[in-house]
Order: structure tokens, then C-alpha cells, then sequence
């Protein structure tokens, strides 16, 4: 339950900051095992992709 806490918390960072290499690590071993986790990576990938088409930005690739 804490390492989705933790997660979710990286994920909602990664929009503002890039993440250290740990980091990603985390979260790369953890969203395999986790539904919960790779749902809310969609949900926020969806809202940050709307949020830059609101600003006139191009969606970043990643
Ligand atoms: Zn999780």
C-alpha cells in the first residue's frame, strides 16, 4: 500500500520534474504488478495531454 502511495506520488511528479534514475527504476518494477498504478499513470498521461492541447502545446512523447 505504501509503494503504491509512493508511486503515484513519482508518477504526479514526473509531470513536473524529471525523475532519477531510482526512481524510474521503482516505478518501472512496480506498474508490471500493479493495476491500480498503471490506471492512474493513464488517467494522468490523459490530463496532462488535455491540459497542453487547452495551452496550444504539442503532446510530449515519452
Ligand atoms: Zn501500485
Amino acid at each position: 500500500m505504501s509503494t503504491c502511495k509512493k508511486i503515484s506520488r513519482l508518477l504526479s511528479d514526473a509531470l513536473d520534474r524529471p525523475l532519477q534514475t531510482g526512481e524510474w527504476l521503482e516505478v518501472h518494477a512496480h506498474l508490471p504488478i500493479c493495476r491500480g498504478c498503471r490506471g492512474y499513470k493513464q488517467q494522468i498521461s490523459v490530463l496532462r495531454a488535455a491540459a497542453q492541447r487547452v495551452r496550444g502545446e504539442e503532446p510530449e512523447t515519452r
